[in-house]
């Protein structure tokens, strides 16, 4: 296509979107609502050291965000992180299991199981391999499914404490199909919930489950938009899509801004979810009148520590808090300088990043968070030197139950041609899923 694509918000999913839509020959103009390119893959400083306060890193799965960064010329600054990840019990802090799948262990036998279960507990999951599993129809929801099949310290220890820091979502309600796509089919030709998950892991690449780059992920932000100048996209910051025309006849759209309109042979709409389903109200009347997800709101807490004890790594890469923790508030840490040597190399000796999430936006006190540092890393005290607070809205969580009922309606609502929808809400939570949709989206429009 050479005519003239428009590309509503600038995030990753937006910039690689632009840049696929360029290389194909259009001339593209890239509508962002804000004065920042990159969306949630953002940075900021803390004790005059810049580090991620969004995305930190990118699966490996589907190669389609290490392929970019190749593309990108970033490949030789991708690093794989260090350590393994902990869990914060109720009565002990100890590593998460390796090998799992959402958390739920392929070898419930396995001694570091067991020490998050103990061996009642490992017992009672072995108990999945004996029970004959549906051979009609489909295991709906995901905590259900474990606890019937491996019992509830499975749920409440390993499963509940990744899926609800990683993905933000209730372990209990979150169906099975949306979270984890092609377990069900893995369960009904394994036999068993853990054969599933070891079939599963047999599938995916050998190495890290996710990387990150020297510098921070938001390079990848840089190199894009480096790339959108190269190839003359034209980037207009501050202009926020307020409705997308399907011309009344014929091909084409015009996108309409506060300040001018834009029209468009093709049009990419890469918003986040609540503004994405209010503009397609003319193109997709259905979809755009269901109900609104209710936006997920969090909170990133960057802090500077110094503690040269921290050193040592005591909690590995970091720690996922489980429902059981009550005296703790933060639902996960990260030892950013432990997990990314590169961010370690940047501060004098014995001083440490360390990144605590938040539900809600509301802001922790000094002491609060001072508290939870201390008790997620094991540490008491430690002296808090700088500190970078950054609040996250995801508007349509991709797993929310609204989101979900927008896709379906979409499945069988067909956009009008040139219209493609793009972004996390659309294609999951994660870089891995926002880059491979965004090509897609460009190619079949493009
Ligand atoms: C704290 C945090 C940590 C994360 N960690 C990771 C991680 O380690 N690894 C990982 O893979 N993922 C991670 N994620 C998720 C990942 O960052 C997102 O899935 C991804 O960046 C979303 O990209 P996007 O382009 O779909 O949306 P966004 O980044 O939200 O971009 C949407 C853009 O559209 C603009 N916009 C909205 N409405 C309009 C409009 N009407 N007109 C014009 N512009 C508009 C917005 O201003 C925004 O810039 C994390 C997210 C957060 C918040």
């Amino acid at each position: 296509m050479s005519g003239t694509a428009v590309v509503v918000g600038g995030g990753v999913g937006g910039l690689v979107a632009a840049r696929r839509l360029a290389l194909q020959g259009s001339r593209v103009v890239l509508l962002e609502r804000s004065d920042v390119l990159g969306g949630r893959v953002a940075r900021g400083t803390v004790a005059g050291v810049v580090a991620d306060t969004g995305a930190e890193s990118f699966a490996v799965r589907g190669g389609a965000v290490r392929a970019l960064v190749e593309e990108l010329g970033l490949g030789d600054a991708v690093v794989d992180p260090r350590g393994g990840a902990w869990v914060a019990l109720e009565d002990r802090t100890v590593p998460l299991p390796s090998g799992g799948v959402l958390g739920i262990p392929g070898s419930p036998l396995a001694e570091d199981v067991r020490r998050v279960i103990d061996g009642r507990g490992a017992v009672r999951a072995y108990a999945d391999r004996l029970v004959p599993v549906l051979k009609v129809g489909r295991y709906e929801r995901l905590g259900p499914l474990v606890r019937g099949r491996m019992g509830p310290r499975v749920l409440e220890r390993l499963v509940a404490p990744v899926v609800e820091s990683v993905y933000g979502v209730d372990a209990e309600t979150v169906p099975v199909d949306a979270i984890a796509p092609r377990l069900n089919a893995a369960i009904t030709l394994a036999g068993s919930l853990s054969a599933a998950v070891l079939q599963l892991r047999s599938t995916a690449p050998a190495g890290s489950a996710v990387q990150g780059l020297a510098g921070g992920v938001a390079r990848l932000v840089d190199a894009l938009v480096a790339d959108l100048g190269r190839f003359g996209v034209e980037v207009r910051l501050g202009a926020e899509a307020i409705g997308i025309h399907p011309q009344p006849s014929g091909p084409g759209f015009t996108v309409v801004t506060p300040r001018e309109d834009v029209e468009a042979d093709v049009v990419v709409l890469a918003a986040d979810g609540a503004a994405g389903l209010d503009l397609l109200r003319d193109a997709a009347p259905d979809v755009a009148r269901l109900p609104r997800p209710r936006p997920a709101v969090s909170r990133s807490v960057l802090l500077a520590v110094d503690d040269p004890r921290l050193d040592a790594m005591p909690r590995g890469s970091g720690v996922l808090r489980a429902r059981g923790r009550t005296d703790v508030t933060a639902t996960a840490l990260t030892h950013v300088t432990a997990k990314w040597p590169w961010a370690a190399d940047q501060l004098p000796a014995g001083r440490h990043l360390i990144r605590l999430a938040y539900r809600g936006a509301e802001e922790p006190a000094e002491t609060r968070v001072a508290a939870d540092a201390a008790a997620l890393l094991g540490l008491v005290p430690t002296t808090i030197v700088d500190r970078l607070d950054t609040v996250w809205v995801d508007t349509a969580p991709p797993l929310a139950a609204e989101t979900r009922a927008a896709h379906e309606a979409l499945a069988v609502a067909p956009l009008p041609a040139g219209l493609a929808v793009t972004g996390s809400w659309r294609t999951g939570t994660g870089l891995a899923s926002v880059v491979a949709g965004a090509d897609a989206a460009a190619r079949a429009v493009g």
